[in-house]
Order: structure tokens, then sequence, then C-alpha cells
């Protein structure tokens, strides 16, 4: 490796002092874990690693506004074990519970994460289906960028060299919402996605015609896709095993993959509409699961009893 300087600033303002003496040559690090084998290729050559390990009040997971705020620096770990993730948005929880293996997880952060921006990720596909936001902070002040569209090629996001992501906050789910997240991994159970969809659906209240629906797939493109022709097939549709598999077909016509050792491009396309379509269908079975499991109302609980006793 190169010869750099490290600095540990304790707050933003000292990170932000620090960017602007490096300005370009300085690179923040987090959990460090793509950054450091970035550096060890020369893939990139910064003469100034800028630690956000000391700064603090940037990991915490808290509830606003019926969302979940979760800090840039949480860890992969912290969001896939909170209680509050795993009661709140169990997806989230189980997304982040795909990623690598543990010792990745302990060290990579929410924040280093998205702004790596590998489109093989697991936890894009899944915060843009969710409609997440990311907050980035400069000196100049804070911007609120909608993660579908922060990414915009390989390894890049609308991130400016002084910005750092401080939050990302995923709003609150409708009533009769659900997701699921699936991740094609036909090698080893720690590698990189071969195809992954992520879907969020909203049911009316019978659960039987969907009001609204996000899908987002990885490993497919230059960056996450969203699938929005797909999501248009299925809004104000009937729950249909044939309008899923339509909304796969649209989705395999957005995707755009490459052939490598884990599949060739046809592939990975066919895959995307398979992937899409169980998605869907997962996604739908844990509404209406959740519905069954629910205690009925009190009024509907003294009518049932009152039946019993005659
Ligand atoms: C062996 C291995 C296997 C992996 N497998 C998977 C996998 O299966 N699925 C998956 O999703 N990912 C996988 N990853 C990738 C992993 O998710 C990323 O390495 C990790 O998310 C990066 O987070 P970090 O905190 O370590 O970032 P760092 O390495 O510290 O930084 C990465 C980039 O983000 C910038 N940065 C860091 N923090 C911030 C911030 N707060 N604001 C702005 N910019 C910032 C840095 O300057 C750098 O450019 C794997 C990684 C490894 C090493």
């Amino acid at each position: 490796m190169i010869p750099f300087e490290y600095r540990t600033p304790k707050n933003l303002k000292e990170v932000h002092a620090t960017l602007k003496e490096f300005g370009t040559d300085a690179k923040l690090i987090a959990g460090g874990t793509a950054l450091v084998i970035m550096m060890k290729q020369r893939l990139v050559r910064p003469s100034c690693l800028v630690s956000l390990r000391s700064v603090r009040g940037l990991n915490g997971i808290e509830v606003k506004d019926g969302g979940l705020r979760i800090g840039g620096l949480a860890t992969h770990r912290a969001v896939e074990a909170s209680s509050l993730v795993r009661r709140r948005l169990p997806l989230l929880a189980e997304t982040y519970h795909h990623v690598a293996t543990i010792r990745v997880r302990n060290m990579a952060t929410v924040g280093g994460g998205l702004a790596h921006a590998d489109p093989n990720q697991d936890p894009p596909p899944t915060l843009i289906a969710l409609g997440a936001t990311v907050k980035a902070t400069s000196a100049s002040g804070s911007r609120v960028i909608p993660l579908d569209e922060f990414f915009t090629d390989y390894y890049e996001t609308l991130l400016k060299p002084d910005e750092i992501i401080t939050e990302v906050f995923v709003p609150r789910l409708a009533a009769n919402s659900g997701g699921a997240y699936l991740k094609f991994l036909p090698r080893t159970a720690d590698d990189y996605a071969t195809v992954s969809a992520a879907a969020v659906l909203t049911l009316d209240k019978n659960k039987k015609t969907i009001s609204d629906v996000r899908i987002a797939l990885g490993s497919v493109g230059v960056t996450p896709i969203r699938a929005t022709a797909a999501e248009a097939v299925l809004r104000g549709q009937p729950v249909k095993a044939e309008a899923f598999a339509e909304a796969g077909e649209k989705a395999k016509e957005a995707v755009d993959p490459v052939s490598d050792f884990r599949g060739s491009a046809a592939y990975k396309k066919d895959m995307a509409a398979v992937f899409v379509r169980r998605a869907l269908e997962k996604a739908v079975a844990g509404i209406r699961q959740q519905a069954r499991a629910k205690p009925a109302p009190k009024a509907a609980r003294k009518t049932a009893k009152k039946g019993k006793r005659r």
C-alpha cells in the first residue's frame, strides 16, 4: 500500500474540516471492509484516510415519524440484531443478515455499504423497495436523497466528495403491507448474489387487490435497479399468479446483467423474472399470514364467545 495520513476526528465538524484540508485526496473510512481491499489493489490511492469510527452519535437506530432512522455508522450486524428493526421491519433485519459473514457484518457500516455502491450488494434492493432515503451532510448543510436515485453507475453515487452519509431513513409501512428479499446463491452461502430481488406490497383491506408495490433488483446491472414497469403491471390488480409472472417478465426487460463466473447474462435475466415472481409471492403470503396471526378486534371476539356459549 502507498503511504497515507490517518486522521481520527471526534465529531462531524472535525470530519468536515479534515475533508476540506485534503480535498478530493481524502477518503472517509468506516468499517474499512471495502476500502482497504480497494487500496490494496491500488484502485484508490488516498493521501489521507479520515476515520469515522470515533465520531459519536451516528450509530443509533430509532423510531422517527413511525419509520426507522438508522445512523450512517450503524453496523450491518447492529441492524440485523436490533430488536427494534426485527419487530418493526423484519425484512430489513433479514436482508442485512444475508450480507457475507458475521465477521464482515460486525465491521461494515450502513453508510459505508451504500457509499461503496457495488451493484451486487444486498441491502440496496430492499432499501429501495422500502422507499428509503439517505441523508448526506457536508459543511454547508444536509440534503436527503431517495435511494432509488442515489446510485448512478458502478461504484458511483450522487454523493459529493465532501458529503457524509449520516443517516438512512426507512418510512413506516402502510397497513396490510409486507415484503420479501430473495438472494439467489447457487455457489456458496456467503457469496454475493447471482441475482437478488426485493418486493414490498400493500394490499387492500380484503387482501385481494394490490394497492401499491415497489420492486428492486441487485446484481443485474451497473446499479441496483428499480423495476417500475413491473410495478405498473401490478398496481390496482387482483393478487394473481399470472400477474406476478407478467411482472417478472417486465423486470427481465429492465435488467442488463453481465456474464461472469456467477452465470451468463441470459441466465441471470431468466433468474430475474423467476426471483421477482417468487419475491412477490412470498410478500403476499407474509401479509396474509400476519393477518391470520393478528388477534381479532375486541368486538369480534365478544361475538364469537357468545356464539360458543349457545
Ligand atoms: C469478504 C467480503 C464479502 C462481502 N460480501 C457481501 C455480500 O454478500 N453482500 C453485500 O451486500 N456486501 C458484501 N460485502 C461488501 C460489504 O457490504 C461492504 O464492504 C461494506 O458494506 C462496506 O462498508 P464499510 O463500512 O466497511 O465501508 P468502507 O470500506 O469503510 O468504505 C467504503 C466506501 O464508502 C465510503 N464511506 C464510508 N462511510 C461513509 C459514509 N458514512 N458516508 C460517505 N461515504 C462513506 C468510503 O470512503 C469508501 O469509499 C462483502 C465484503 C467483503 C470484504
